[in-house]
């Protein structure tokens, strides 16, 4: 079985990162969604490890061949435990390139029978950006076309709009 673990902080999900997954699944058995549960991070993220489990979860549940887990530590361990071949990763634009090329490198170093796998979104998620839609959302802007229903509501919620 043919599984890709796609890590992210998903801080929240968006359309693109669904795209992703949907783009992924027509190639692997299975999809395991790795939300990054590091303290470090935490303190970045607008949501907590639990409100991006709960809408990554919802965006995701009539997908059965997509699994949903939260990772501590290294990515490299995540995939050794689960048996994952690939690692997903999105290439948007170039700016995604030396970051995304630093980590493919040095995840080959730390688990070299995992490939790491590059995907682009649709053309109209090419710009799409978890950051630049909270920024959005922080002024109540219309971001329905980017996010599933329930990060567009847990947003509103957020930055007191409902
Ligand atoms: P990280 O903090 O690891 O960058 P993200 O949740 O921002 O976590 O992104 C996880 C992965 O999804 C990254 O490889 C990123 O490039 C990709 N990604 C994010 N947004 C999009 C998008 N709009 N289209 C395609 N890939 C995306």
């Amino acid at each position: 079985m043919k599984i890709a673990v796609y890590p992210g902080s998903f801080d929240p999900i968006t359309n693109g990162h669904i795209d992703l997954i949907k783009r992924a699944l027509s190639i692997f058995d299975k999809i395991v969604v790795a939300i990054a549960d590091n303290v470090e991070k935490e303190r970045e993220c607008l949501f907590t490890m639990e409100q991006r489990e709960k809408m990554v979860k919802e965006t995701l549940k009539d997908m059965d061949k997509v699994e949903v887990l939260r990772f501590k530590g290294l990515l490299a361990d995540l995939v050794k435990k689960i048996g994952a071949c690939s690692i997903l990763r999105g290439l948007r634009a170039v700016s995604d390139f030396e970051y995304e090329f630093q980590m493919a490198l040095m995840n080959r170093n730390l688990a070299p029978s995992c490939e790491t796998f590059f995907l682009t979104p649709s053309e109209k998620y090419t710009y799409l950006s978890s950051s630049l839609i909270k920024d959005i959302a922080r002024f109540n802007g219309d971001i329905s076309e980017f996010v599933p229903e329930v990060v567009k509501r847990e947003l509103k919620k957020k930055f007191g709009f409902a």
